[in-house]
């Protein structure tokens, strides 16, 4: 009992803080108080901050239950000021005769009310947005009514697509059509021709420059968008024939997400920044040099150049982005564009937070069983085993622990051990495994043969998670994408355990087991001992990119409730907005089932049971009940 009371005494909420690198990845805008709980700091400054276990007692006071998503709306206002406020800095510090206007991809996070508020905080900026189809088009037309911010238009163009953007300058809109393939160009002329108006024109260039990460293939000579070299000279040329050159004002790039080494880009702005003077020299207009997105997010906040972390900053990233265009335009006399960024992930990713709780948790049954007055030989081997392990002995005995397994097994095929001697033999084994593992933690991980260091992951505790990873981190399990993950309480008790995390749905593949470890990649975390009727919430961290309409309906499971946050002046919070999770109706719809007519087929299967004295009216009513009840209700597993 004492050593215990020492164990939780002697680590503070900063050790736990420490523990999960918070502090690397998470500031400004997250951090941890005395109590151990996670505290938000949602406009970076610590003069307003909300203890993010409030928060979700105070939401869940509100009949939203877990999982949840929490958007912070402050903190992608202040990300997005963080954005222009680098570039206004780099500018200055490069003397760079030029503005920056950046532009948010919608594809990043199409939510409306992220949208809005972004179109909002950015109005100031004359910030913009870039889509990349036609639903998306409709959405930016609509939202962004700033005359002076653009509306930079990716993705495959049909005709209709280009004859929107022509006639939605009239409504005072800035769409810029960017040329992806070939023949788009063809279908430019066309619709200037009919509309007897022209866009204005952007074209998206496929730089030859080194690729690198997971998105490395969105450049080079194989890449799915972009014209090559000689299809620009062929594109400015057609462009002059149909004296649609005036109109192309725009250079575009874009080098893949989550660029990892700043020396990637620095290469690809070189490329570009020759075409764009090239495209000067042959008579176009230009104006724009677009370096598409990519702005990377330092996930296990280690600031190395590896998958999760970015070897710059947001700062470093804006200084070479104005440096190396200056350098280029300078050199040959030409004006200095007006740089554009496409930025979606380094904008939206730490505006939600993912909360889901553990519903309980599994482990290997390594109880020591009490012993009887006559046990089977490999029982009282495995019990003399377990006895006899020290520090000296660790393989040999776990050597011999999986022997006295196996022969027990052997016995219980053969009909010699039952079933509950055979419980026991598993016990002990486990209790073996449990007592060496604990033994291995003296001893050095270099010095262990690797039998043993792999005991602790076959021991580790599965967390059972109200989550569907599909639906609330595709990318985890889609591309192996890392995200920082922690209980967002408790972080002033060590924790004890190891583990990682299982899903709701039936699917070996939805687990939660890769997690951050400065650079590295570990499997399992550590975790507090779950207590049986004490929530133990987890949070889920930067995940605002991309997750919500990635995720799908596997299993059935829908969109979580969600809820937009905002500060008040006295600095409490207000909830802006509630977006309802899914009900079972919603995603039984989405499959074209027509949930009046599951019921009513049930009720008159129901009928035809009562009829047949199989069931009970009073039954069947419950049962009636039940089904209309989850009906109406979230996907998800609720308490009580
Ligand atoms: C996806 C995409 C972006 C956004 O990339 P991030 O890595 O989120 O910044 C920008 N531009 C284009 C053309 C894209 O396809």
């Amino acid at each position: 009992m004492v050593s215990q009371e020492l164990i939780t005494n002697n680590w503070t909420a900063a050790d736990g803080a420490a523990l999960y690198g918070l502090k690397q990845w998470g500031e400004p805008y997250f951090s941890v108080n005395a109590c151990g709980h996670i505290v938000v700091q949602p406009n970076g400054s610590v003069q307003h901050s909300l203890d993010l276990v409030e928060l979700v007692q105070g939401i869940q006071d509100r009949n939203l239950s877990l999982p949840l998503l929490i958007h912070f709306d402050d903190i992608l206002e202040h990300r997005l000021n963080q954005l222009n406020n680098s570039f206004r800095k780099a500018i200055k510090k490069y003397d760079y005769a030029g503005c920056y206007q950046g532009v948010f991809p919608v594809k990043c996070n199409q939510q409306r009310h992220l949208l809005e508020h972004l179109v909002e905080s950015g109005r100031s900026w004359n910030f913009g947005l870039e889509v990349g189809s036609k639903a998306e088009l409709l959405i930016a037309l609509s939202l962004l009514d700033n005359p002076k911010a653009l509306l930079i238009c990716n993705g495959y163009k049909d005709q209709r697509y280009i004859e929107t953007a022509i006639l939605a300058r009239r409504l005072g809109r800035q769409p810029v059509i960017v040329i992806e393939q070939a023949d788009e160009l063809y279908r430019i002329v066309a619709a200037s021709r009919i509309l007897g108006a022209s866009p204005l024109i952007g074209i998206r260039a496929k730089l030859s420059t080194r690729s690198t990460g997971r998105w490395g293939s969105s450049v080079g000579e194989m890449a799915k968008f972009g014209l090559a070299i000689p299809e620009i000279k062929t594109a400015v040329e057609k462009l002059r024939e149909a004296n649609l050159l005036n109109s192309l004002c725009l250079l575009h790039f874009h080098i893949g997400s989550q660029i990892s080494d700043i020396a990637v880009l620095k290469d690809a702005l070189q490329e570009a920044g020759q075409i764009y003077v090239q495209l000067v020299q042959l008579g176009a207009p230009m104006g724009y040099l677009d370096v598409g997105g990519g702005l990377g997010i330092d996930y296990d906040g280690s600031r190395t150049a590896t998958a999760a972390s970015t070897n710059y900053s947001l700062q470093n990233y804006a200084n070479d982005v104005v440096a190396t265009v200056k350098e280029c335009c300078l050199s040959h006399s030409i004006k200095l564009p007006t740089i554009i960024t496409e930025s979606g992930r380094a904008i939206a990713s730490h505006c939600s937070v993912l909360i889901f709780n553990v519903l309980g948790v599994g482990s290997v049954p390594a109880g020591i069983p009490a012993i009887a007055d006559k046990e089977p030989l490999t029982v009282c081997n495995l019990r003399h085993t377990l006895a006899n392990i020290n520090c000296g002995n660790l393989q040999e005995m776990w050597n011999d622990a999986l022997k006295f397994k196996e022969d027990a097994l052997s016995a219980f095929r053969l009909g010699y051990l039952d079933l509950a001697d055979r419980a026991k033999a598993e016990q002990l084994t486990w209790a073996c495994a449990e007592h060496i593992a604990h033994l291995a933690t003296h001893i050095g991980a270099a010095d262990l043969p690797d039998d043993i260091r792999g005991l602790q992951s076959t021991l580790a505790n599965t967390y059972y998670a109200n989550l569907s990873v599909f639906r609330s981190a595709p990318d985890t399990w889609a591309i192996g994408q890392l995200f920082p993950i922690l209980p967002i309480h408790r972080l002033n008790e060590r924790p004890t355990q190891l583990g990682s995390f299982a899903d709701l749905t039936c699917d070996s593949d939805g687990k939660l087991a890769r997690f951050i470890d400065k650079g590295h990649v570990k499997s399992l975390l550590e975790l507090h001992k779950y207590k049986e009727g004490e929530p133990y919430w987890i949070g889920l961290f930067l995940g605002g990119a991309y997750q919500e309409v990635m995720g799908n309906l596997h299993n059935l499971f829908g969109t979580t409730n969600s809820v937009h946050i905002r500060l008040g002046k006295d600095g409490n919070y207000k909830v802006d907005h509630v977006v309802k999770g899914n009900t079972n109706a919603e995603v039984l719809k989405a499959m074209e089932h027509d949930p009046e007519l599951l019921l009513e087929r049930l009720r008159i299967a129901s009928e035809v049971a009562i009829s047949q004295g199989k069931l009970i009216v009073a039954d069947a009513q419950k049962l009636m009940n039940h089904l209309e009840t989850s009906l109406s209700q979230i996907t998800y597993h609720l308490q009580g």
